[in-house]
């Protein structure tokens, strides 16, 4: 864990869907700890369950999914069994969501200045309509809309891309929240666009002291904002640690081969390398170690016990049955 007192604190948690008797499991006893004011970039292939982890965190699983066990913690309270009124709490007050696509978060038939009215007096109902509208302005001043006052009259599609992308975070940012769940913020905006997404984000950490979980693809970007990361491969992190240890010196071979072309990470954008083979569907995971298929260094050992997350230094965990080679990436 990296601090004695974790803001979130994600522990064991399944999540599955299909029939109980045969069901598909999706995410697999992830643990997962954020402090205070901490950035964490959640790392994986598309399906490993990064976003679904954080969706879980808000109770905003889609349909058909469910939380099978496991806990997430968020200030000592589960909020796995927490009350959906409670959630609304939760949501958009304690914690701020950004997605990659804006019209997520923004209503088209809703004033830009209005999302963010609404989202203060949810979470403050004593707060004046007239109050809160001035806080609307300001919150847009705040991620740099030229103009927020007449801006903030206006309506999402008179945004353009970035300017929606900034509206989206004055929302997230609007009640000050502890923690910001980023899915894949910047991955389809131009490098300018990104650039000023980042710094957002960046700020909102310095400023307020906010905590961002970042999912991602985009190993450039961890490397640039994280200070934390944690690999996820077929629903369960394989490895986590700071950044700069779990980059110069990644214990996991699934890490090694996301990290093995190094030059890409000076370079925003760089999306995650291919490694051989195809990740399992969820119905079809195979035993022991869920990465053996593809994996250089498997044995037999690997085929039929699942490794767990074990400690490899101060912070830095990895689940696998055999030790990085020494100089593995160099
Ligand atoms: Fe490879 Fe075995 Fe480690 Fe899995 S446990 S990553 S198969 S060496």
């Amino acid at each position: 864990m990296t601090s004695p007192d974790p803001l979130l604190e994600i522990t064991g948690l399944r999540l599955e869907a299909g029939a109980a008797d045969a069901p598909a499991r999706l995410v697999d006893g992830v643990d997962l700890a954020v402090a205070p004011g901490e950035v964490v970039g959640l790392v994986g292939e598309s399906g490993s369950g990064k976003s679904l982890t954080m969706r879980s965190v808000l109770g905003l699983l889609p349909s058909g999914v469910r939380a099978s066990g496991g806990r997430v913690g968020w200030d000592g309270e589960d909020l796995l069994a927490a009350s959906e009124p409670r959630l609304r709490e939760v949501r958009g007050g304690e914690i701020g969501m950004v997605y990659q696509d804006p019209s997520q978060a923004l209503d088209p038939l809703m004033r830009v200045g209005d999302h963010i009215v609404e989202t203060l007096r949810l979470h403050d109902p004593r707060l004046s309509r007239r109050a809160a509208r001035e806080r609307a302005v300001e919150a847009l001043a705040a991620v740099g809309v030229p103009d927020p006052a007449r801006r903030s009259r206006q309506y999402p599609h008179e945004f353009s891309g970035g300017m929606k992308q900034r509206a989206m975070i004055a929302v997230a940012l609007a009640n000050r929240p502890r923690l910001v769940i980023a899915d894949e913020p910047t991955t389809a905006l131009d490098v300018t666009i990104q650039a000023q997404v980042l710094d957002l984000l960046r700020t909102a950490r310095d400023e307020l002291g906010t905590a961002v979980v970042l999912i991602t693809h985009d190993l450039g970007l961890v490397a640039e904002i994280a200070d934390r990361v944690a690999v996820m491969y077929a629903g369960s992190v394989v490895e986590v640690g700071p950044v700069g240890e779990l980059f110069s010196d990644p214990q996991h071979p699934y890490t090694r081969g996301l990290l093995a072309s190094r030059p890409h990470l000076a370079a925003r954008g760089a999306a995650l390398p291919a490694i051989a083979g195809q990740p399992p569907l969820p119905t079809g995971r195979p035993p022991g170690c869920a990465f053996h298929p593809r994996c250089p260094l498997a044995g037999d050992l690997c085929v039929t016990d699942a490794p767990l997350l074990e400690l490899r230094g101060p912070d830095h965990r990895t689940a696998c049955h055999v030790p990085a080679p020494e100089g593995a990436l160099r």
